[in-house]
């Protein structure tokens, strides 16, 4: 009998720790790790580079037939995100770029593009994908759906962290305001609001070290697992 294939989905608001929940779910049980965002900013960095005015649809949408995004993984077992050939990984994790990908999300075409990539990966394998409309667009059958959210302020701390282990220098007020208009566009928009899925889990991740997250992640996992 081939082995039964897993589709964990992990929404939330940006910061509230995702990507690092879901690599470490995706290490702990070797599924495959699915970062939907480092899609959706690889397309806001084809933009930017081209100069294309994101508030123009229809100009955004006449370049993605040049766009070509596939994610690879190293030997580590990283994911690698390849933009026409080029692996921008580390690019795409600008505020510029965070912008950019915002912006370019609340388009359907751009919406579109990406869901046959998405769900094929999940199809074919046992994933743990992060993103906004996962457990409710994409992979609504999931097996298991969480909705990870933590104080905007502890999510701000959070990307202020990461952005400066980067060297990118910003403040905590600016983050904080980013991330509010980010995720008031997210959850407003018209295709795929970034909100919970009916039948996901919350989990708020305020109080949590990294070590007690995923323990709790996987104590919620294995319960609706054995059901
Ligand atoms: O998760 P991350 O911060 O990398 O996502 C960047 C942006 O991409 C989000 O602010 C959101 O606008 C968009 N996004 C989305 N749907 C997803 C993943 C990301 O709209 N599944």
């Amino acid at each position: 009998m081939s082995e039964r294939i897993i589709n964990i989905a992990i929404d939330g608001p940006s910061g509230a720790g995702k990507s690092t929940l879901a690599k470490m779910i995706a290490n702990e049980r070797g599924y495959i790790y699915v970062d939907t965002g480092a899609m959706y900013r690889s397309i806001g960095l084809y933009m930017v580079r081209r100069s294309v005015d994101l508030t123009n649809v229809k100009a955004v949408i006449a370049e993605l037939g040049g766009i070509t995004i596939s994610l690879e993984y190293d030997e580590t077992g990283t994911q690698r995100v390849i933009l026409c050939g080029e692996d921008v990984s580390e690019l795409i994790r600008t505020p510029e770029i965070s912008t950019a990908a915002s912006a370019v999300s609340v388009i359907p075409e751009v919406r579109a593009f990406l869901l046959d990539t998405q769900r094929s990966l999940a199809k074919t394998h046992s994933v743990v994908m992060d993103g906004r409309d996962i457990g409710t667009v994409i992979l609504p059958d999931a097996d298991v759906k969480i909705f990870l959210t933590a104080s905007p302020e502890g999510r701000a701390k959070r990307r202020l962290l990461e952005l400066r282990k980067k060297g990118i220098e910003t403040t905590l007020d600016e983050v904080l305001a980013d991330m509010k208009a980010r995720d008031e566009r997210d959850r407003t928009r018209e295709t795929a609001p970034a909100v919970a899925a009916e039948d996901a889990i919350l989990f708020d991740n305020s109080q949590y070290n990294k070590e007690e997250m995923l323990a709790r992640a996987l104590e919620i996992i294995d319960t609706k697992l054995a059901k």
